[in-house]
Order: C-alpha cells, then sequence, then structure tokens
C-alpha cells in the first residue's frame, strides 16, 4: 500500500481564511477526508501520522502572479516550471497561477496551447493560467470565448505598458473588458502609462542616465496611478471587474481603495517584494544589485511604502498576493548593462512570498493568522473560482496543505534557496514563519528541509466562469441598476432647419 496515499495529520491548529481551530486532519487520494479531533482512521494500516501539536496547519499558498520561462526582452526567464514549482512547494505554496503571453498579432489559443506544452510535463504543484490580450480583433474576441468556454481560463490580462510590444490602448481595453464582462471572466491590467514612460525612458537616457535608477526614474509612481485610475473607470463604464497586478505604489493603492469605497468591483494586489522592500535599491553603487530589482512597475524609493501596503493588505483595500516571479541572472541583465531599458524585467517570489508576509505582516502585528491565510490562499482561490476545491481546509477539499512553524525563523539567500536564479532580492531577510512540510494533492513535497517534489506531479486546474465571489454584485447590479430613459410629452415645438 502505498503509505503516502492516507495522512493523518495529528494535533495541529487549523488555519483558515475566517477562523481557527484545533483538529486532526485526515487526508486520503488526494482530498481532505475528514476534519476533527482525536481521529481514527477506520483502517489504520498503511496511515502515515505526522504530529502537528503546537504547529499551524494552513491551506497552501496560491501565487496568483508568476512568469516561468517567459520569453521576454531578449531573454527567458531562468526558473523554469519544474524549479519554480520546486521552489514554491518548498516555500509553501501549492499552487501557481501563471501567464499565456502571446505576441501581437497571434492567436491567444496558441500561446495557450504552447504555455500547457511546458508546464503539463514539469510542473510539481497545481497551476492554471491567466492569458494576456496584446492586441484586439474579432479573433481575439472569439478566442477569448474558446478560451473561457472549453479551455478553464476566467481571467485575461491586458497591458497598459511595454509599448509596441504589449500594450493596448483605451479602445481596446474597453473592448476586451466588455468581452471579459460577457464571458464572466476577470480583467487584469498591468496598470502604467506606457506612452509616459517611452518619453520619460528617452528622457533619462538624453541626460546620460543609463543605469537602473533610471528605471525608476522614468516611470515615477503617478505613471502607476493614473494607468490604475484609467482602468478602474474603464472597467466601472462596462461594469466588469478588474484586478490590478502588481500594485507597486501608494497612490497606486488609493485609487484601488478609494474605488472599492465607492462599491467598485475592483481588486489589488500586492506582490512579496512591494510588500517587503523598497526601490532605494536601484541607487545601489554596486550595478548587478541594482539591476536584480528591475520589474515594472518598478518599486518605490519611498522606504514607507511596504509597510503601507501591508496595513491596506490587512484591512481589505488590497485583497490578495502574488509574487510576478519573473527571473533573470546576473548575466541576463547584462544586456542592459549599458541602458536600463535593455534590462530584462522580473525579480525573485514564489519560494519566498509565505514567509515574508508572515514576517512583515503577521509576526509585526499588522494582521493575524486568518487574514494571512486569506491574503495568500482564500480570497485567491475565491477570485479565481477555485474556492473551495482550494483556499480552504474542509471535508472534500483538494489536500493542498502546509504545516507551518510560526516561531521558527529562516533568513533567505540565494546559496540556499531552491530557485536556479542566482540572487534574490530578499537576500539576508530573517523571517518568521518557516513551513516544516509540504503536502499537494495529498502527497508529501516537501519535508524539514528536503523537496520530494515530482516533475508532472502537479495539474492544470481548469477554472469555471462568473465566479460567485465577483459576479454576483454585478449580475444583481445590471437587473436593477440600469439607466431608464424619462418618459416625457414629444417636443412639438418649432424646429430650426438646418440648410
Ligand atoms: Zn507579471
Amino acid at each position: 500500500m502505498d503509505s503516502q496515499n492516507k495522512i493523518l495529520i495529528k494535533g495541529g491548529k487549523v488555519v483558515n481564511g475566517d477562523c481557527s481551530f484545533l483538529s486532526d486532519v485526515y487526508i486520503e487520494d488526494g482530498v481532505v477526508k475528514d476534519i476533527g479531533v482525536n481521529l481514527k482512521p477506520a483502517k489504520p494500516e498503511g496511515v502515515r501520522v505526522i504530529d502537528a501539536s503546537g504547529k499551524l496547519v494552513i491551506p497552501g499558498g496560491i501565487d496568483t502572479h508568476t512568469h516561468l520561462q517567459f520569453p521576454f526582452m531578449g531573454s527567458q526567464s531562468i526558473d523554469d516550471f519544474y524549479q519554480g514549482t520546486k521552489a514554491a512547494v518548498a516555500g509553501g505554496t501549492t499552487m501557481i497561477i501563471d501567464f499565456a503571453i502571446p505576441k501581437k498579432g497571434c492567436s491567444l489559443i496558441e500561446a495557450y496551447d504552447t504555455w500547457r506544452s511546458w508546464a503539463d510535463a514539469k510542473v510539481c504543484c497545481d497551476y492554471t493560467l491567466h492569458v494576456g490580450v496584446t492586441w484586439w480583433s474579432d479573433k481575439v474576441k472569439e478566442e477569448m470565448g474558446v478560451l473561457a468556454k472549453e479551455k478553464g481560463v476566467n481571467s485575461f490580462k491586458m497591458f497598459m505598458a511595454y509599448k509596441d510590444l504589449y500594450m493596448i490602448h483605451d479602445t481596446e481595453l474597453y473592448a476586451s473588458f466588455s468581452r471579459c464582462k460577457e464571458l464572466g471572466a476577470i480583467a487584469m491590467v498591468h496598470a502604467e502609462n506606457g506612452d509616459l514612460i517611452a518619453e520619460g525612458a528617452k528622457k533619462m537616457l538624453s541626460m546620460g542616465i543609463t543605469g537602473p535608477e533610471g528605471h525608476e526614474m522614468c516611470r515615477p509612481e503617478e505613471v502607476e496611478a493614473e494607468a490604475t485610475q484609467r482602468a478602474i473607470t474603464i472597467a466601472s463604464l462596462v461594469s466588469c471587474p478588474l484586478f490590478v497586478v502588481h500594485v507597486m505604489s501608494k497612490s497606486s493603492a488609493k485609487a484601488i481603495a478609494n474605488a472599492r469605497k465607492e462599491g467598485k468591483v475592483v481588486f489589488g494586489e500586492p506582490i512579496a517584494a512591494s510588500l517587503s522592500i523598497d526601490g532605494t535599491h536601484y541607487w545601489h553603487k554596486d550595478w548587478s544589485h541594482a539591476a536584480a530589482h528591475v520589474m515594472g512597475p518598478p518599486l518605490r524609493p519611498d522606504p514607507s511604502t511596504p509597510e503601507h501596503l501591508m496595513r491596506l493588505l490587512a484591512n481589505g483595500d488590497l485583497s490578495v498576493t502574488g509574487t510576478d516571479n519573473c527571473t533573470f541572472s546576473t548575466c541576463q541583465k547584462a544586456i542592459g548593462k549599458d541602458d536600463f531599458t535593455k534590462i530584462p524585467n522580473g525579480l525573485n517570489g514564489v519560494e519566498d512570498r509565505m514567509s515574508v508576509i508572515w514576517e512583515k505582516g503577521v509576526h509585526s502585528g499588522i494582521m493575524d493568522e486568518n487574514r494571512f491565510v486569506a491574503v495568500t490562499s482564500t480570497v485567491a482561490a475565491k477570485i479565481f473560482n477555485l474556492y473551495p476545491r482550494k483556499g480552504r481546509i474542509a471535508i472534500g477539499s483538494d489536500a493542498d496543505i502546509v504545516i507551518w512553524d510560526p516561531e521558527a525563523t529562516r533568513t533567505i539567500s540565494a546559496k540556499t534557496h531552491h530557485q536556479a536564479v542566482n540572487i534574490n532580492v530578499f537576500e539576508g531577510m530573517i523571517c518568521h514563519g518557516v513551513p516544516l512540510v509540504t503536502i499537494s494533492r495529498g502527497k508529501v513535497v516537501f519535508e524539514k528541509g528536503v523537496l520530494h517534489a515530482v516533475a508532472g506531479h502537479g495539474k492544470y486546474i481548469p477554472r469555471q466562469p462568473f465566479s460567485d465571489y465577483v459576479y454576483k454584485r454585478i449580475h444583481q447590479r445590471d437587473q436593477v441598476c440600469q439607466p431608464v430613459a424619462v418618459q416625457r410629452e414629444p417636443y412639438k415645438g418649432e424646429v430650426i432647419s438646418i440648410s
């Protein structure tokens, strides 16, 4: 009998997004079969017992934003679907959502198939895909329908930046958001004003600023805030739910928080990096150190930004956390050694997100363990319609579970991480909150620092459209809040004639 097929986690504290309770958890065939105090399986033979006393038993993390083996800016991100998901489970994340991104003029379905062909054989945990809308046509519109109805894609990402590469304009945003609404999908945006970035980059280079500091200065935070506000406005006018990826600045977060106060269906995703480190690194004297932090939108030089974003995440103004894990080693970043616009954009996070958020969010007293589970797992599962299969420890849910030690510490370092990239933007950070055991689909894939991850163990998880968490309000509003014409007597007076 496969001893890994039946697991009894004894004596831990189960922490869900809404409550915590002392309980055993029994797992069989990849799902949670029973939850209760002093559980005794009917047939104890072949059951592996794991003692979790004094520890937390939490739903595995869901990273809403990764780019594994992504061909981008003349290079390809170095952590592939094997290395990236292996690192994920070592850090307590059991599901990632990556992005299939077609080039302009190319088929969305082909991009989806390409990413599936890369990922399926390699993933060590479950995954699913957002799909990019990088241009607009009737064909794109039709393919979005096929993806939503037949391929399990309920989220599409539009870029307001990366001019000439991925950027689309307001009319196309309007059209793509409208299509998302029809399909019951979530519109996601990379919110930065790509035209202003292009102008800003020219200006910096003309001033002789070629290093990574130019990357931040050519796209200051108002460029992010403006695009965030514009995306919110367009989404609101078509009554489409909006998900703003990688919230990096106070002012962008403020636009999202204000929209939510107005009742708009908008979600903000800060990332592990924006919640813990700042943009002063771009001014570091060592070029490779500075370049390692280059991503778009950039980290902000205001050092109070990370804690501010963490507070908004704690109080619900921001909703979920990803990483934008898109790793390039120093020799890849060096494509842009003489011109910051050529530095491949991206940094790490898929392995460290859970510990970083525990340290900066929970250990610091900003949020509690339940909000931690909500922002690292549960809310993502709800938005993207994976709940309660994912994002909750409940009978019938997938056995994606982490035994978490809230007191233990670890020091993050590129020397010890499980990623392929040679540098770690969290280098030297000491984090409370350490995953002791990671269980994916009912199998122990990481235990006491040792990986047992197997390529191809994870599965693609298709998602249904019209997630309740997102669309219930929208459906009701569509029924009761439609504009109505005023009933009047027809005007019968004089009308001037126009020659
Ligand atoms: Zn991204």
